[in-house]
C-alpha cells in the first residue's frame, strides 16, 4: 500500500468521523476477520433504567403482591418485615456509592419512587460482582449470584425469578441484608438501532462477530439474539481484568480481532486486539488505548472503518 492511498484513507475515515492512528493501523484493519463487540455501552446505550423490584419472603419465595411489611415483626426474620420499597432502598442507599451504570440505575429509580436514600456506614466495590455496603450497621450486598456465594449466602431460591429477568435480557441483581437474600431488583438496557445492521453487514463481509461482557450468560444471550450474533460468538461473565485474556485466546485460534469498546474496562482488551476501537463517547482510557476512535456512538461505523481499510487496499491491487 502506497502512503497516498493510506493518506486517502485516513482522511476519508477522517471525513466520517473515524479516526485511524495512523496509516498501518488502516492496513491493518483489511486483515480483521473477527469483530468483538462490548456489550454495555458498545452494542447497548448503556442507558440502564430500574425495571422491577421483587421481595422475597422468610422462605426465600418471590412475594406475587410485591410485599407487604407484616404487621408485627417482633417474631419474624428481618425479610418478613421488608416491602418492596425496603428492599429498594438498601439496594438503592447502597449502590449510592457506585458509579456503575447499574447502580445509578438503581438509585434514580428509587428516587422517582420518592424514596429516601441515607449515606451508607461503609462502601465497597466488589469488580464484576456488585457492592457490600455497611448501612446503620447493618451488611447490604447487591450483586451477582457469586458476590452471594462468596458471602456464604445462597441464592438459588431466587433463580427462577433471576431467570425469568434476564431472559427479557435485564440485569438481575440480587439483594442480601443481615446476610439474608431479601430480594431482586433488574435493570434494562437498549440494545443501539444500528447494533443490528452493523452485525449483518460485517457478516456479510464474512466477518465473524462475537460479543464479550462481564453480565451472566443468559442476559448475554437475549442481547445477542436482539442483534444476531450467534450464541456461541458470546463470552459472558468476563471479569474486567479477563477481558484483554479473553480477546488473546480468541486470537490464538489464528483470527484477527477487532475489539470494539467504550469503557474503562476495555482499554486492556483493546490494547491486545490487532485493532483496537473506541466507539462514541467512550472514556478517555479507552480512546488511548484504541487503534481506531469512532466519533459517533453508532456501530454501523465500525463497519466503515473495515471497508474504507479494505478499499484502501483494492484501489492498489
Ligand atoms: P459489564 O461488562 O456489562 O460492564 P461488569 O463487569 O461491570 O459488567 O459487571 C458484571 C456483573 O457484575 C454485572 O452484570 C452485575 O451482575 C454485577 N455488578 C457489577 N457492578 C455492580 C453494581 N454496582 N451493582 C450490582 N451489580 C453489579
Ligand atoms: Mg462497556
Amino acid at each position: 500500500v502506497t502512503p497516498a492511498a493510506t493518506m486517502v484513507g485516513t482522511t476519508i475515515g477522517a471525513q466520517n468521523g473515524v479516526l485511524f492512528k495512523g496509516g498501518d493501523i488502516l492496513e491493518r484493519a483489511r486483515d480483521v476477520d473477527t469483530v468483538v463487540f462490548d456489550k454495555t455501552g458498545t452494542l447497548t446505550k448503556g442507558e440502564m433504567e430500574l425495571t422491577d423490584v421483587v421481595v422475597f419472603d422468610a422462605d426465600g419465595q418471590p412475594l406475587a403482591d410485591g410485599g407487604e411489611p407484616a404487621a408485627d415483626g417482633g417474631a419474624l426474620s428481618v425479610r418478613d418485615r421488608l416491602g418492596e420499597d425496603d428492599v429498594l432502598r438498601l439496594a438503592a442507599t447502597g449502590e449510592s456509592g457506585s458509579e456503575h451504570p447499574l447502580a445509578r440505575a438503581i438509585v434514580d429509580g428509587a428516587e422517582e419512587r420518592g424514596i429516601d436514600l441515607t449515606e451508607p456506614d461503609e462502601f465497597e466495590n466488589v469488580p464484576g460482582h456488585g457492592i457490600r455496603a455497611s448501612i446503620s450497621g447493618s451488611e447490604v450486598l447487591v450483586g451477582n449470584r457469586k458476590l452471594l456465594r462468596d458471602e456464604g449466602i445462597d441464592p438459588s431460591s431466587a433463580e427462577k425469578t433471576m431467570e425469568r429477568l434476564e431472559n427479557e435480557g435485564k440485569t438481575a441483581m440480587l439483594v442480601a441484608y443481615e446476610g439474608e437474600l431479601v430480594g431482586v431488583v433488574a435493570d434494562a438496557d437498549t440494545v443501539k438501532e444500528s447494533a443490528k445492521d452493523a452485525v449483518a453487514a460485517l457478516r456479510e463481509r464474512g466477518t465473524d462477530v462475537m460479543m464479550i461482557t462481564g453480565d451472566n450468560e443468559r442476559t448475554a444471550g437475549a442481547v445477542a439474539e436482539q442483534v444476531g450474533i450467534d450464541p456461541d460468538n458470546v463470552r459472558a461473565e468476563v471479569l474486567p481484568e479477563d477481558k484483554s485474556d479473553a480477546v488473546e485466546s480468541i486470537q490464538s485460534e489464528g483470527r484477527k480481532a477487532m475489539m470494539v469498546g467504550d469503557g474503562v474496562n476495555d482499554a486492556p482488551a483493546l490494547a491486545v486486539a490487532h485493532v483496537g476501537t473506541a466507539i462514541g463517547s467512550g472514556t478517555d482510557v479507552a480512546i488511548e488505548a484504541a487503534d481506531v476512535t469512532l466519533m459517533r456512538d453508532d456501530p454501523l461505523d465500525v463497519v466503515k472503518a473495515i471497508r474504507i481499510s479494505d478499499a484502501t487496499l483494492q484501489k492498489i491491487k
